[in-house]
């Protein structure tokens, strides 16, 4: 007799590291499917989940004697749970096999065809459809009638939800004759994302009431999918109702009357003539390569859709073939899912931090453990103001949720389980009280306002920040003058304002350069000399070496320079390295730049000024319509506000600006500088968009929203913010403003996309 465990018996070695790992991953999956399932609270993003199941898949596929009969790879869902009725399904409700790439999804085309060569001739068309981000239902008719509904559950039995579904507007409570006498029909509940965006509204507005009374907020629904999870499976139909939820239906259960179907398409047809909602952009293909384009065309316009998917699902088109193909105990083999990759992630949040804007506004911000989410490495996500950081209840130290929806800024959406008792033994954050910069100047949060302010006109922040704007793209727009230069130069006491650009002493600027070089060589042999590592560089210097090689009778440095740079080797290596990247050959280039940009049509001149609610399209209209810098500064706010497609708002902030003597003193110093003052140049550009209104919304490749606009303006068109009956058309980039999609919809305005856009701004012509 042997006491050790024999490798060849049903589940195989227990004590082998693949047998312990594939038992955690069970144990773990298990209750991430009861989390996300039962109680649609998950405390993970799907991203990872799918890892999970990948690796445990992996390992079962390598050691098949580990499989155990309940494993989670093999299931459905979740057990339902007691809170509903149990429904047992007379049609298993399935899962589907994942693709995560096209290689996996052509791999699934290239099984298939194996397993289907034998089939003579037959037509082998693939559905494509979309994968809603939702809940599965099964509805059922009984003469004509709806009798029950039901969630898949563990696949066998699911949960009734009748009272909740019949509170759905878009499923039919009754079928018109001819229905068959008992009919199932399967789909996806979801939540559109125009009334998710509704639902955050109203918790985060009923939680602004519960922190003024000092109560603790409520979890927020952290995305539509779990939302609408949420809101259908109340045990009160009376919330489900006021949820507005809908459904789109894409699959038949159990059938008894009514005619025989041949194709997956023509039963979509049929359910459509029935009353269901059948999404309208599923496609019937022939190859291979036009399903992969599907698919790689959706990945890329998710957005545009006024709902979310996670993915396509490519199926059978053919009835009899995916008889013959079959299915596993959890997925049918005809169909699969290409799901595209994760927008949300979770991840560690490390620190919150403020930063000053160049109006002063102050944004608490998330500082990340990075993670790789939408595209792009995210270790920061902005927090907006003060409210949301409390009403989000994320705290230092939290596992929190990070998403990244096409182009938009990376977000935190709350913490992976507000519940969690180490989340609630953290401190709360507190908005500091006092401006980050070196000028601690107390920060202001005017009464009924979300944002908090740094008052202090000369912030380094709010200076850095209007300097950075002034020679910025949709202004000035300055070649090699970025923010790296701009900080160096403040720094150095070389630059306070934007005129200052202007008025730069380029020969101390040379000064600087030689002494700090000086200075940086002999720091530089001090660190050699003491880590006895003679090619130890600028990084090594510390604040000895700093202090051992101080000048004693600086040049050109003064003493309060010496002084901040000795204390902060930090800011010793980045002024070091900025001034050494500021030799004769670059300063001549941006000295050069420098004189271009008083050439600027003077509407970029006006943006620069960085005036409260004045964009491009505005600062365009008021040089249009007073043709000179000196008549818009002595302009009344009656006359600005008549120039079209600037209002009063526009021309109030404008007027209080110009009263401002220290904003008057500015101006008089760019215009002694010999900026551009007068009206519009001709554009250059051909004027194809002359009385076109073309609308912009969501983010478009290679243009910010100024660039856009005045891509459009610059042709002679209008580019205002809101969609009306004179519009155009609305181009429509990713992550677009719901609602701007739905009422160009609704009126029929036309709906462009990128390529679309370049075309219109090439020749004006809208397609079609
Ligand atoms: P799935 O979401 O990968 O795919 C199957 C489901 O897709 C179907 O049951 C159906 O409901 C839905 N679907 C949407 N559009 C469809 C269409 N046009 N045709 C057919 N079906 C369509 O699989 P699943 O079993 O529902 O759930 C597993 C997934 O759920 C995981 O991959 C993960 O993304 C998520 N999950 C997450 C957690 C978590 O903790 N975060 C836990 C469990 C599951």
């Amino acid at each position: 007799m042997t006491t050790e465990a024999d490798p060849s018996r049903p589940g195989g070695d227990p004590a082998s590291p693949e047998a312990r790992r594939a038992l955690e991953l069970r144990a773990e999956i298990t209750e991430h499917n009861r989390r996300y399932h039962q109680l649609d609270a998950p405390t993970v993003s799907d991203a990872e989940y799918d890892e999970l199941v990948r690796e445990l898949r992996a390992i079962e596929a390598a050691h098949p004697e580990l499989v155990e009969a309940d494993t989670p790879t093999g299931l459905v869902g979740a057990a339902p749970s007691a809170t509903f009725a149990p429904v047992r399904h007379r049609v298993p409700m399935m899962s589907l096999d994942n693709a995560f790439s096209p290689e996996e999804l052509a791999a699934w085309g290239e099984r298939l065809e194996r397993r289907l060569a034998e089939e003579p001739g037959e037509r082998n068309g693939f559905a494509c459809e979309l994968k809603i981000d939702g809940v599965a239902i099964s509805l059922r008719y009984e003469d004509g009638r709806l009798v029950q509904g039901a969630t898949r559950g563990d696949g066998q039995t699911g949960e009734d939800v009748t009272a909740n579904v019949a509170t759905i507007a878009d499923i039919p409570t009754e079928l018109p004759p001819g229905a068959p006498r008992v009919l199932e029909v399967r789909g996806e509940v979801y939540m559109s994302r125009t009334a998710f965006e509704a639902l955050q509204v109203t918790q985060q507005e009923e939680n602004r009431v519960r922190l003024e009374a000092g109560r603790k907020p409520h979890p927020v629904a952290s995305n539509p999918r779990n939302a609408a999870a949420g809101s259908l499976r109340q045990k009160d139909a009376a919330i489900t109702a006021r949820r507005e939820l809908s459904m789109w239906c894409y699959q038949l259960g159990e059938v008894e009357g009514g005619p025989a179907f041949t194709s997956h398409v023509e039963t979509l047809a049929q359910l459509r003539g029935w009353g269901f909602a059948v999404n309208p952009e599923h496609r019937l293909v022939d190859t291979a390569a036009e399903v992969a384009e599907f698919c790689a065309r959706w990945q890329e316009h998710r957005h545009d859709l006024p709902y979310e998917i996670d993915g396509a699902v490519v199926k059978v088109d053919h009835l009899e073939r995916r008889e013959k193909l079959g299915s596993t105990a959890r997925a049918p083999r005809w169909a699969i899912a290409y799901k595209f990759p994760p927008e949300e992630r979770t991840t560690t949040l490390l620190g919150i931090e403020v930063s000053v804007g160049r109006t002063g506004r102050v944004t608490p911000f998330a500082v990340l453990e990075p993670v790789f989410v939408g595209g792009v490495t995210v270790s920061r996500a902005t927090l907006h103001n003060e409210d949301q950081v409390r009403i989000k209840d994320v705290r230092v130290g939290d596992t929190v949720i990070v998403r990244r929806a096409g182009d938009v800024i990376p977000e935190v959406v709350g913490p992976v389980d507000p519940q969690d008792p180490d989340h609630l033994a953290r401190p709360v954050w507190a908005f500091p009280r006092t401006c980050p910069s070196n000028r601690p100047v107390e920060l202001v949060r005017p009464e009924g306002e979300s944002d908090t302010r740094c008052p202090d006109p000369e912030c380094p922040f709010q200076v850095a920040g209007a300097i950075e704007h002034f020679a910025g793209r949709g202004a000035l727009d300055i070649e090699g003058f970025g923010s790296q230069r701009i900080r160096l130069l403040l720094d150095l006491g070389l630059l306070a304002d934007v005129a200052g650009i202007f008025e730069i002493p380029w020969d101390r600027l040379a000064e600087l350069r030689a002494e700090v070089g000086a200075w940086a060589t002999a720091a530089t042999a001090a660190a050699q000399e003491r880590t006895g590592d003679p090619r130890a560089r600028l990084d090594a210097v510390a604040e000895v070496d700093l202090a051992r090689t101080r000048p004693a009778d600086p040049a050109a440095l003064s003493t309060d320079l010496v002084a901040d740079l000795a204390a902060d080797p930090a800011l010793f290596k980045s002024t070091a390295d900025g001034l050494r990247g500021l030799g004769d050959e670059a300063v001549a280039g941006l000295r050069a730049a420098i004189e271009g940009a008083k050439e600027r049509p003077l509407a970029n001149l006006l943006v620069g000024l960085n005036v409260r609610h004045l964009g491009p399209s505005g600062a365009q209209a008021l040089a249009l319509a007073f043709g000179d810098l000196g008549h818009i500064v002595e302009a009344d706010v009656g006359a600005m506000a008549t120039a079209d497609g600037v209002g009063t708002v526009i021309a109030e902030s404008v007027r209080a600006w110009f009263d401002d003597p220290d904003h008057r003193a500015l101006v008089d110093r760019l215009v002694a500088a010999g900026v551009n003052t007068e009206g519009p140049e001709e554009s250059s550009e051909p004027q194809v968009l002359l009385g076109k209104v073309i609308v912009v919304t969501g983010t478009l490749e290679g243009y910010t929203r100024d660039e856009a606009e005045a891509a459009i303006t610059s042709r002679g068109g209008t580019s205002p913010g809101s969609v009306s009956k004179k519009t155009t058309a609305v181009v429509v980039g990713a992550s677009p403003g719901a609602s701007k999609v739905t009422k160009a919809e609704s009126l029929g305005v036309p709906i462009l996309d990128q390529a679309a856009f370049e075309r219109l701004l090439e020749t004006g012509e809208l397609p079609g």
